[in-house]
């Protein structure tokens, strides 16, 4: 069971009110570089992002925004800290939400002048509280705490409902996992807006892949999120694609899966070499679901890749072929990749 939120729209895409659980990543090129900055959105809708965020620090980078817009298809986020005309700039050129912090943005003249005019344009506004960059207010009242983070939050959201505004959805983040789940609890248990959800600062492809999993799996497994981004000190394409294997695992999102074995000592085929050609083979198949099973051996292999749609269970120097529950035939291990992929791709066209 999903936590029941209010839906907001980034463009086409709805996040919140039971829509399917939407992938977001940033963009690490220059903003200012249009070129750059439209070849990352274009590679990284490729591989399944929904959402991509460009950081807007200055005018070079808010005067890019239209640019970018007319190449991308995707909904595009500005994120922006204290300047409150970047953020008018970045509605005027038609982004399709905004990451900003009301509460930052100087007097209430400047806050009243971003709400309308994302009022008039329809657009979106993420508040982002982030324990690494806690207001002194709250660090002093509570340390870095969920507390601190929650109430940090809410008073951003406080600001924005007095203007009448309320096309809004929340990040707590922290790179702290246990301190980023109590704080996403809290919140959830406080307002119905559209959570973000993400670990930062996580750390690289390792750390960070650990981390992200477990910090937004828990929290969906609540059944607390409307929208992801796993944060990476890597490639942003990684960050989608792990946000994807998130999202499979937990049966929240159709789509290609392989299981595989670890091995151990019955394992009589070169398990990790084979499970690694099947992943490649298999690649262009991602949005297929379709779940393929590459196992060791006898033991736990058939039964496994019986429920699988299609695998592999390893003998000696051999190995079985199985489809819909069902073996297909014997195969000598040279020939299982072969084999594996002409079975699946005869049956899934
Ligand atoms: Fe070992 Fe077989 Fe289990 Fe693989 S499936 S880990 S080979 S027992």
């Amino acid at each position: 069971m999903r936590n029941k939120s209010r839906q907001i729209r980034l463009g086409d895409l709805l996040i919140g009110g039971g829509s399917p659980i939407s992938i977001q990543s940033m963009c690490t090129t220059d903003t200012s570089d249009v070129l750059a900055t439209v070849a990352q959105i274009k590679e990284l809708e490729q591989v399944g992002c929904q959402v991509a965020r460009v950081a807007v620090p200055d005018v070079p980078a808010g005067d890019a925004l239209a640019k970018i817009l007319r190449e991308v298809s995707i909904p595009l986020v500005a994120d922006i800290h204290f300047d409150y005309r970047l953020a008018l700039q970045a509605i005027a050129a038609g982004v399709q939400g905004l990451r900003i912090n009301p509460g930052n943005i100087g007097s209430d003249t400047n806050v009243q002048k971003v709400v309308a005019a994302a009022k008039d344009y329809k657009t979106p506004i993420r508040i982002g509280v982030n324990a690494g960059s806690l207001d002194k207010k709250w660090l002093t009242k509570y340390g870095v705490s969920a507390q601190a983070l929650v109430e940090s939050a809410l008073e951003h959201v406080a600001i924005l409902e007095r203007c009448g505004f309320e096309q809004i959805k929340i990040s707590v983040k922290a790179s702290s996992v246990p301190l980023m789940v109590e704080s996403y609890r809290s919140l959830a248990q406080k307002v119905d807006y559209p959570l973000h959800l993400g670990v930062t600062e996580a750390g690289d492809d390792y750390a960070g892949l650990i981390k992200s999993s477990m910090g937004i799996g828990a929290l969906l497994l609540d059944g607390i999120g409307d929208t992801i981004r796993v944060s990476l000190t890597a490639n942003p394409v990684q960050e989608v694609l792990a946000g994807k294997e998130i999202l499979k695992g937990l049966g929240l999102r159709k789509g290609l899966q392989i299981v595989s074995c670890p091995t151990c000592g019955r394992t009589k085929i070169d398990l990790i070499g084979l499970a690694k050609k099947v992943k490649e083979a298999l690649s262009a198949y991602q949005e297929l679901d379709m779940k393929v099973a590459v196992m060791g051996c006898i033991v736990n292999g058939p039964q496994e890749a019986k429920e699988a749609d299609y695998g592999v269970a390893g003998g000696v120097n051999e190995g079985l072929l199985f489809a819909k529950g069902k073996i297909v035939k014997k195969v000598p291990e040279a020939e299982l990749l072969c084999e594996l992929i002409k079975l699946i791709e005869q049956r899934e066209g």
